[in-house]
């Protein structure tokens, strides 16, 4: 996919709506990421490869999940891609980004974050790789992330707070996008996810599809047969869209990806307010971060605020190439709320002693639902684990009635 047979585009989707002066770097970074990791010039993929090994800990396990298979009546397997360095499948895409911007000879980084997550990653790969690093992180979300803000700073990173608009993730992409604008000569910016203009979705994608690359392998050995069903939740959809990349060709396998239904699908267009960030399921096509997707956004075309009980899920658009999967028909967009994601989390900690991220709980719920629909052999991405979600589970779990989870009463107001 060079950019002679490549520009961006995605159907309807994709492109590089930007300001002028970002074009120089944009342009110089389609340059390397064909040469660096379309062409591995220099050794880049199998540095790339290297260290996803020896800092990454990869390659991760597909696990057969023995309780769930035996409850849904068909083989389960879920890639644990939680066993990652960090937590989650965000590092394999971070470490990649400030490697490239190394063998480009850039000298700093910077990144946008929302709950942290992202930052997180970003921080420890430019520690890892000696690369100064600032993050720019919404104030209201630094003030409720604070152990990823501390997780940043002791790897060395700077964590500067945006205080326009709303204060999230959706202000931070934009003060990122605008300090990489003014310092394109030192500077690359490493974006979270297959959002933002050409290069980022493929590229981001490219770092992902690790995770299929294994997976495919891992279920031929081990199952014998790929599996019916693929399901991975969706915010962006990096995790999505690694788990999916090997398998688009496969025709027999469905993909599903699950997005945050939040607490109700329906919108409220007066108060600007999504209750959800399921833009696959309900948005509509519009411009956002450099790209045309698909967004939740109001008749004037206003992004709307979103919600989803997991921080991660929590964004207005969606990765371009996930939009285009999903209107050829090839990738399903289904949803889950909140109650139901939060129960899932219970269920498989209890299951199969692996607690999930709240994000990740998503795509179990969606298992738990439609499990006959499936196939015989489902594979279940284990996007991340669950440790940073604790004090919300306490909180969000004391205000429901969910009878399999532990007694919560211990733990009111929090630790
Ligand atoms: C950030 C995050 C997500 C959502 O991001 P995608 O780009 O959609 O993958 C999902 N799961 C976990 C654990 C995350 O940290």
């Amino acid at each position: 996919m060079s950019k002679t047979t490549f520009d961006g585009k995605f159907g309807e989707y994709g492109g590089q709506y930007v300001p002028e002066a970002l074009m120089p770097a944009i342009e110089e970074l389609e340059d390397a990421y064909e040469r660096y990791v379309l062409e591995n010039e220099d050794g880049f993929m199998d540095e790339f490869r290297r260290r996803l090994r020896e800092f990454g800990g990869r390659p991760t396990p597909t696990q057969y999940a023995e309780r769930l298979s035996e409850r849904y009546d068909c083989d389960v397997y879920m890639k644990r891609e939680d066993l990652v360095h960090g937590g989650a499948h965000k590092l394999n895409n971070a470490l990649g980004q400030v490697l490239l911007a190394k063998y480009m000879g850039k000298e700093r980084i910077v990144a946008e974050t929302g709950a942290g997550q992202h930052g997180t990653a970003t921080a420890m790969a430019a520690a890892h790789l000696d690369m100064p690093c600032e993050v720019y992180m919404g104030e209201r979300d630094i003030n409720r992330q604070r152990p990823n803000v501390f997780r940043m700073r002791l790897n060395g990173s700077e964590v500067n707070p945006v205080t326009v608009g709303r204060g999230t993730l959706k202000e931070a992409i934009s003060e990122t996008m605008r300090d990489w604008a003014t310092n394109v000569e030192n500077t690359h910016y490493v974006i979270g996810s297959i959002v933002g203009p050409h290069p980022f979705p493929v590229m981001v994608r490219d770092f992902q599809s690790v995770i299929s690359e294994e997976a495919r392998k891992q279920m031929r050995e081990q199952a014998g047969t790929l599996p019916d069903s693929v399901l991975a939740c969706a915010g962006g959809g990096s995790n999505t869209m690694g788990a999916f990349a090997e398998f688009v060709a496969d025709e027999d396998v469905s993909l599903y990806a699950v997005e945050a239904g939040g607490s109700t699908l329906e919108v409220d267009e007066e108060a600007g307010v999504a209750p959800n960030s399921a833009s696959l399921s309900t948005g509509s096509e519009g411009v956002l971060h450099g790209a045309r997707t698909k967004l939740l956004q109001d008749r004037d075309g206003q992004i709307m605020e979103s919600h989803s009980v997991s921080s991660g899920l929590d964004y207005a658009g969606v990765g371009p190439e996930l939009a285009h999967l999903v209107d050829e028909d090839r990738v399903l967009a289904v949803n889950i709320g909140d109650d139901d994601a939060l129960t899932a989390f219970h269920r498989l900690s209890q299951l199969e002693g692996v607690i999930p991220a709240l994000e990740t709980a998503h795509a179990f719920a969606y298992l738990e639902e439609h499990h006959e629909e499936l196939g015989d052999t489902v594979l279940v991405n284990v996007s991340g684990r669950g440790d940073k979600d604790l004090e919300s589970v306490i909180e969000e779990t004391s205000k429901r009635d969910i009878d399999i989870a532990p007694d919560m009463d211990a733990f009111a107001g929090g630790f």
